[in-house]
């Protein structure tokens, strides 16, 4: 079905290396390992208030006493349960992970393991007293995860993020640059600003507004029913002098979000600026019910009582075009402070390519990207929720402040194969290749069989982690596969090669030399030593 695999023992091997690096520097950063239930209570979901919050990502079962129960889709409200066994500030910080599995029913499962309902992460919590420990929690965690990736060969962009329904005060996301990618990343050539297009911002150059009626006046457009044809029909009215009126059903809440014409609205900056759980964009219907008119023909003006979110880049704008809430009709000379009674401002917009760095003015570029991995200052939220606290050093009980922390394992591994392949197949990094080495053996006379696998037991003596193939099939055959589950290197060992006392050596890059058998396993080794140094 739909975002669900089976790993093969190929992907196996390359799944425990990528977890074994990621043991390796959590531990590093004084982390512990822990393995939770990844079925758990629905109790606790309503506790910390994300029970209706998660929707239909989560799957919801009940047991045979009608107990109702979800299947872990992330670990806060289990692990802040264990951190109830603190009582005191002496016992903090604490960093606590596990590998384990996920679910989640994502609404479109795709791109392979990229995005799957059930899947593994290492996922992590920080427990501090107050804030200052919480910033160095989380700063251990930003170098160890940009330790992580460029272990595992991966050239990730640190960028801030939306935290989205974790709530608190700050996140960062790991990403790399790739065409496979569903996530938008807003970067500036300088380097000095990189952000998901979900929280992006740009500096706008300003639009001046000419002088026009002196208020909203209704004028016939008919049949316009877009802000391209409505531009068009008017010459007062480009898009950038235009009003977009966006409708949204939040929390059973019909909710006008508006930007500028030529704007494009982020739902998850209105989900955050509006702190909604449950968001859809409104029926033609329901609009119709509730404003009298069709889209294409709506507009905030002299709305009363329903929640307006504005954009930022609408402040100030007078003489502006916007629907008449009568079908073919528009309003002109509209001035947004003045006629709309404005709910809250906030930003919705969507950067653009091309838009001026918020930090330095440079053009900025928005690139496809995958996350890999994403990190959050949580705070007291779920702390708060369950009562976690711990006696300070005056005897007076303080809720301690989390972080969370994830790394998807399967969608790690599908990045670096996104990063590292060519048209032959995969060329994993040697830090995450199923086998470093792969000896292969041209024909099958018994003395060149005999030599290949002394060279096989040799190589794994040396701890190099090595395959023998010494399948009866043709050279070509051989060479092919193992380029094509990407083995970074290879030992050619051929009745011709041993006569004249060598073996052919060869790089999953195409960089070969004939080596000397009794210095074939140093040179393996010698290789393998420096590939992995070279990605520390
Ligand atoms: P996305 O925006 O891609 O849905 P997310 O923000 O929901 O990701 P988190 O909840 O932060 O992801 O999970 C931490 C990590 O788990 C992600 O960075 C990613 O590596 C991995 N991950 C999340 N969802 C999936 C999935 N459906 N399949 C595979 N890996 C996933
Ligand atoms: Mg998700």
């Amino acid at each position: 079905m739909a975002g669900a695999y089976s790993l093969l023992p190929l992907a196996m091997r390359t799944r425990d290396k990528i977890g074994r690096i990621i043991r390796e520097e959590m531990n590093a950063i004084g982390a512990q390992e822990f393995l939770l239930p990844a079925i758990q209570p629905a109790e606790i979901w309503q506790k910390s208030g994300r029970l209706e919050i998660m929707g239909q990502e989560m799957f919801r079962l009940k047991d045979r006493k009608d107990a109702d129960l979800a299947l872990g889709m992330t670990h806060e409200e289990v692990f802040v349960s264990l951190a109830l066994e603190m009582n005191s500030y002496r016992e903090l910080p604490q960093l606590w992970y596990q590998i384990q599995t996920k679910f989640r029913d994502e609404p479109r499962p795709k791109a392979g393991v990229l995005r799957t309902r059930e899947f593994t992460m290492k996922d992590s919590y920080s427990f501090d007293i107050d804030d200052a420990g919480l910033d160095k929690s989380f700063e251990n965690h930003r170098r160890a995860y940009l330790r992580i990736f460029s272990r595992m060969g991966l050239d990730t962009i640190a960028i801030d993020a939306s935290s989205g329904a974790m709530g608190g005060s700050g996140s960062i996301e790991f990403v790399i640059r790739s065409e496979a990618g569903e996530d938008l990343v807003v970067l500036c050539p300088t380097g000095d600003y990189a952000a998901n297009v979900e929280k992006a911002t740009s500096d706008l150059a300003p639009v001046e507004d000419p002088p026009g009626p002196s208020g909203p006046e209704p004028f016939d457009t008919p049949g316009i029913r877009t802000i391209a044809a409505l531009a068009e029909f008017s010459p007062d009215a480009p898009p950038e002098r235009q009003i977009k009126s966006l409708f949204y059903v939040i929390d059973g809440q019909l909710t006008i979000a508006l930007v500028r014409g030529d704007h494009g609205l982020i739902e998850q900056k209105l989900v955050d600026a509006t702190g909604g759980i449950d968001i859809r964009p409104a029926e033609s219907d329901e609009i119709f019910d509730a404003m009298g008119a069709h889209p294409g023909s709506l507009g905030a003006v002299g709305i009363e009582g329903m929640t307006i979110v504005a954009d930022h880049a609408l402040a100030g704008r007078s003489n502006m075009t916007t629907g008449a809430n009568i079908d073919d009709q528009h309003v002109r000379g509209v001035n947004v402070e003045r006629d709309i009674r404005v709910t809250k401002w906030v930003d919705l917009r969507e950067v653009e390519a091309g838009e001026a760095c918020p930090a330095c003015g440079t053009a900025l570029d928005v690139v496809k990207a995958i996350e890999v991995g994403h990190i959050f200052k949580l705070g007291r939220r779920f702390a708060e929720a369950f009562g976690a606290t711990v006696l300070d050093n005056d005897g007076k009980p303080q809720t301690i402040t989390m972080g969370s922390y994830g790394i998807g394992l399967e969608r790690a591994m599908a990045a670096v194969a996104e990063a590292y392949h060519d048209e032959s197949g995969l060329m994993w990094p040697v830090s995450v290749a199923p086998y470093e080495l792969v000896v292969t053996v041209i024909g099958n006379d018994e003395p060149t069989l005999q030599r290949a696998e002394e060279l096989y037991l040799a190589a794994q003596e040396q701890g190099i982690e090595v395959i023998l193939d010494d399948r009866d099939e043709r050279p070509g055959v051989k060479f092919a596969d193992a380029e094509l589950v990407g083995i970074p290197y290879r030992m050619v060992v051929g009745p011709r090669g041993l006569e004249k006392g060598v073996v052919e050596w060869k790089t999953r890059a195409g960089d070969g030399a004939d080596v000397a058998l009794e210095d074939a396993i140093a040179h393996a080794a010698d290789s393998i030593e420096q590939a992995k140094a070279a990605l520390l």
